[in-house]
């Protein structure tokens, strides 16, 4: 018998209620700390489009480090394993802001996703197309396509508070300059950064948009490649090794997928070859993931036993 994804999802959501207010909204950007606890929302996208959800599936937030898959597809896609001599792919076991393993590593970023790996990964695609304008309206655009809501756009509030309150990704990126790790304006890229991480979703676009990942890089749907098989392999394995920061290793052992989470409290994740996920709860464990997204994913991988493993 086919599996009852939307009962499923409705049990999560009752069973989730208990936790919404448990942890803290991210308070170090602060147009982030103004939003509330205690929003849920959970979408599950199948190959053929099929969609279900529950919560607030519909209210967009801030995506955050989920932004980075996207930057990392479009980098991966030009440089090829080029980019891998700027920014590695093991896991950091390190706070996502880490300034001391950049040092004693040589301003070299142990993977694109924390925060120092996808400010060089902003850096290379500046670098490509010239112009740090250009390569964000080709960020949003490439976000637009595969998300299917071609309105898409950031939140100029949010990234504008990020820079104010931007001195330690500055510090990174100038880091990285001293070991010539960085080819741009290092202002300007960081703020390209700030703004692609600025962008907000709801979890049904979200969902949506990770479904090209879900089928090894081809969009089942419509049928457009957008990578490679290799290289949505490769994007995954860094999700799954690198994408909740120095959480990454419990995320895989009580959920089981690749998935990367952003400080808005989103999570996106992909069961290969069956279908995506995205889940939104804006309270964050000490980690910096969403409690209540980390706990749903578990929760939802229990029950349908869908998981790599
Ligand atoms: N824009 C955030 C920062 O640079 C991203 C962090 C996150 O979502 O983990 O601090």
């Amino acid at each position: 018998m086919p599996m009852n994804y939307q009962q499923i999802l409705n049990e999560i959501y009752e069973e989730i209620q208990p936790e919404l207010l448990r942890g803290k909204v991210a308070d170090y950007i602060p147009a982030l700390a103004e939003v509330e606890k205690g929003q849920f929302a959970m979408t599950v996208t199948l190959a053929d489009g099929t969609v279900y959800s529950v919560g607030d599936s519909k209210k967009a937030f801030s995506i955050q480090s989920i932004s980075k898959v996207f930057t990392f597809t479009l980098a991966l896609d030009i440089y090829s394993k080029e980019l891998y001599k700027r920014v590695g792919v093991e896991p950091s076991g390190n706070p996502f802001n880490s300034l001391v393993q950049l040092e004693y590593e040589n301003g070299i970023p142990r993977n694109p996703f924390i925060n120092a790996g996808a400010i060089t990964i902003t850096d290379s695609l500046i670098s490509y197309y010239k112009d740090e304008y250009k390569t964000l309206e080709v960020i949003m655009n490439f976000i637009r396509e595969i998300s299917g809501n071609p309105t898409l756009s950031f939140d100029q509030v949010v990234a504008n508070s990020e820079m104010e309150h931007g001195d330690r990704n500055l510090a990174l990126a100038r880091l990285m300059k001293s070991f010539g790790n960085f080819e741009n304006d290092v202002l300007g890229s960081v703020m390209t950064y700030f703004k692609h991480c600025a962008i907000t979703m709801n979890t049904e676009e979200l969902s949506r948009s990770m479904l090209f990942l879900a089928f090894g890089g081809t969009d089942p749907i419509s049928g457009k490649v957008f990578v490679s098989t290799r290289k949505a392999k490769r994007i995954n394995a860094v999700m799954l090794t690198c994408g909740h920061y120095d959480a990454s290793g419990e995320f895989a052992f009580h959920v089981g997928l690749p998935a990367k989470s952003g400080v808005g409290g989103g999570i996106a994740a992909v069961v290969p070859g069956v279908m995506s996920i995205a889940v939104w709860s804006p309270a964050l464990n000490k980690y910096g993931n969403s409690h209540s997204g980390t706990l749903a994913l578990e929760k939802f991988t229990t029950k349908t036993g869908l998981s790599i493993f």
